[in-house]
């Protein structure tokens, strides 16, 4: 997965005042994540100015914050960048690096922002000898953030939705099985009475789950639990198929178009 980021003066970074100052490699122990801690603030690179004024001017600090920062979109700033000491977590500002998602952490994460964090952890990890941990501004200081949602989806070890992580190489493999197994349906139909079984009904049962019409456990076996599945979802289309239970050229269709 690559990762854009935005450089400081790519971004009109007025900072730093002063040099930043190099971290110690080997001290460095672990990430920490925060959130902007307002609704309804200031979105993308607007946001992340919007910190920088406020660390600069109110806080009298000598740069933005944090190292990094991942706005709504999932796209990533530069803030005191790899490797240099930050300023959100005293004390742990010389052990760690700092990733700030700009939005609100209590509101669902958008996937764009999901990848983009777990990106940047990779990255920051890659760079340092030792496994570092990953925590909440809230598991080192008296402070909500980064809110529940950012909270527990950190905690359950970043999990990204399976759908949207896939290369383009893949997405091309899949659709090119996809068209192959779509042949074999339109010459066999599947279905419950046929038993039909293998990579196709996988497909099928893979395709009905993502859609939310519960076919269960991806087994490749043409089941009662797929059968109902596939009804529920001809259903929703019934002005254009027939509501037969059967997987058949144009149920195939209107499932994988
Ligand atoms: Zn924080």
């Amino acid at each position: 997965m690559s990762l854009t980021i935005i450089s400081r003066s790519g971004w009109d970074s007025r900072g730093p005042k002063r040099p930043l100052t190099r971290l110690n490699k080997r001290r460095v122990k672990g990430i920490v994540l925060h959130h902007s801690g307002v609704r309804n603030g200031p979105k993308g690179v607007n946001a992340v100015r919007a910190f920088e004024r406020h660390h600069l001017d109110a806080n009298g600090w000598n740069a933005i914050a944090y190292n990094w920062l991942v706005d709504e979109d999932g796209v990533v700033y530069e803030g005191r960048g790899a490797g240099f000491v930050s300023a959100a977590n005293r004390p742990w500002n010389s052990r760690t690096e700092s990733i700030c998602y700009t939005g609100w952490g209590g509101s669902p994460i958008p996937e764009a922002t999901k990848r983009s964090i777990r990106s940047l952890v990779d990255d920051i990890q890659n760079r340092y000898d030792q496994k570092l941990w990953v925590k909440g501004h809230r598991d080192l200081a008296s402070t909500t953030c980064p809110e529940a949602v950012l909270y527990q989806w950190m905690q359950a070890g970043m999990p990204l939705d399976g759908s949207v992580v896939k290369t383009d190489k893949e997405v091309v493999d899949e659709n090119v099985e996809i068209a192959r197994l779509g042949g074999q349906v339109a010459k066999k139909p599947l279905s419950k009475r046929r038993r039909s079984r293998g990579q196709a009904v996988r497909a099928v049962q893979r395709r009905l789950n993502e859609l939310g019409h519960d076919a269960g456990p991806v087994d490749g076996h043409y089941g009662p639990k797929t059968a109902s599945a596939v009804r529920s979802f001809q259903n929703k289309y019934r002005d254009f198929l027939s509501v037969d239970g059967v997987v058949g050229k144009n149920t195939w269709k209107m499932l994988f178009s």
